[in-house]
């Protein structure tokens, strides 16, 4: 049930409150070990959610939340070892938000280690499974959130996309995910990644429902200083002009994938829709730039955690020097991909090196923002694949790095540009569904939802 339909029946006493949260407990506690979705599971949602009132917008909304969000007097983990008993000490706004507008709180979603996957492999406590699928992943690294909601476990999730982990799990797991415009949502008490990608989104069953969090958890916050204060852009349209970019359907992409995405936008086109190709010439080396910012912003933001005030050192005897205290803090708290895109970032930020990496990537992350800019000049919205292809199977890509991480190749251009996108699902291949994205300039949410609506109509039918 998405959360409207959980709303109407809530209102006309069809469903009691609690019956909605224990109907996802039993659901939790029949799947959860093998899907392993949640890292841990509030016994407290039912007493809550009696509380709330029914004319709230989030009334009935139940939600999984990533586990790098930090929820009071709870373990946040962010999938790693190294916070494996970190309790958080106040609520992220996000969370404030949800609360307020009448949501409660489930558990907390299994994820990559610090957000850094596609697969939630990367997790220290295992990876979570595709309910599709077990012996596949869910994508990441919000695969826990999008599991969960794919599952029935809850009905809607909050995860964070620094470069389509909210996108591209929502694809895998055959639901909607949802990244807003760079400074929508306040990121305060959200573990941070890449600070100038991250942003937090929902997971849900339909488009709607992710319109209904959206306007919940966004808008400005004096304690994130990149949320502003412009508000979503009202804009009405009876018709939209949608385009589709070449780029995005050459070598890399699984033909299962071309084929339904293909078949998707000429679907949306017989209904009438105006659809025309479009060019984002600087596509290509959008990944690459990702890759060297993304991991340079990590470098940085992973420096606290030292074991001076987040960190393993309760555990163990004091160590007798700061190098001790380092190595035994960051050299067993971090998994291996943390430690790859540490050393990675401190490279690429280096005397020497910085102009040739970090300075060129930056060049590039300008020409794809205008890449965009042009575009949007000519359509209202721009459709593309959500993911290069299907589920793949756990274990098949953990050990190739690059192959794991071509998975966002069509996610990250949105964080580059600090667009929203959104996918859902378009049509099916092999028993999987397959993701489209949408995108639409900077604070034309309006747009996208209309947009993503649209289609979510033509290609159920
Ligand atoms: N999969 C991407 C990465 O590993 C995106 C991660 C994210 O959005 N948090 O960098």
């Amino acid at each position: 049930m998405t959360i409207k339909e959980t709303q109407e029946k809530l209102r006309k006493r069809e469903i009691a409150p609690e019956d909605v949260v224990s109907s996802f407990f039993s659901r939790i506690q029949e799947r959860n070990k093998e899907i392993n979705a949640f890292l841990s599971v509030f016994q407290d949602a039912a007493d809550e959610i009696k509380k709330k009132d029914e004319k709230l917008p989030l009334y009935g909304a139940v939600f999984s939340v990533k586990d790098n969000i930090l929820i009071k007097g709870e373990r946040c983990t962010a999938g790693s070892k190294i916070l494996e008993h970190y309790i958080a000490p106040f609520d992220a706004t996000v969370i404030e938000k949800i609360r307020e507008n009448g949501g409660v709180f489930i558990g907390k979603g299994n994820m990559d280690e610090f957000a850094m996957g596609s697969s939630t492999e990367n997790s220290f406590f295992g990876p979570s499974r595709n309910p599709i699928d077990i012996k596949r992943v869910p994508g990441g690294s919000s695969g826990g959130c999008a599991a969960a909601v794919a599952d029935g476990m809850c009905n809607a999730g909050i995860g964070s996309d620094t470069g389509g982990s909210v996108r591209q799990p929502a694809a895998f797991c055959g639901v909607v995910g949802f990244k807003p415009t760079y400074g929508a949502v306040s990121r305060h008490g959200v573990i941070g990644m890449a600070s100038s990608f991250d942003q937090v989104g929902p997971f849900t069953s339909g488009v709607e429902d992710a319109e209904i969090v959206f306007n919940a958890i966004s808008g400005k916050d004096s304690r994130d200083s990149v949320t502003t204060s412009i508000v979503r852009k009202k804009i009405s349209r009876e018709s939209i002009k949608v385009g589709v970019p070449e780029e995005y359907f050459v070598k890399g992409i699984s033909n299962e994938v071309k084929e339904a995405v293909e078949k998707a936008v000429s679907d949306v086109e017989k209904a009438g829709v105006e659809v025309m190709k479009i060019n984002l010439p600087h596509t290509e080396y959008a990944l690459p730039a990702y890759e060297i910012i993304m991991a340079s912003e990590v470098s940085a933001n992973l420096a606290r955690y030292d074991g001076m005030r987040y960190g393993l050192e309760f555990e163990r005897p004091a160590a007798k020097t700061i190098h001790d205290a380092y190595i035994n803090n960051r050299g067993e708290g971090f998994g291996k991909e943390a430690k790859r895109r540490i050393i990675l970032g401190t490279y690429a930020l280096s005397a020497g090196y910085y102009d040739a990496y970090y300075i060129k990537a930056q060049k590039i992350r300008s020409l794809i923002a205008k890449d965009f800019k042009e575009a949007f000049g000519k359509v209202d919205a721009i459709l593309t694949p959500a993911t290069p292809t299907l589920p793949f199977k756990i274990g098949e890509k953990i050990k190739d790095p690059l192959a794991m991480h071509l998975s966002d190749i069509f996610t990250v251009t949105a964080n580059l540009a600090g667009l929203p996108a959104i996918t859902l699902p378009c049509g099916e291949k092999e028993n999987f569904p397959v993701g489209a994205q949408v995108l639409a300039d900077r604070f034309n949410e309006d747009i996208l939802f209309f947009a993503a609506k649209k289609f979510e109509k033509i290609w159920k039918h």
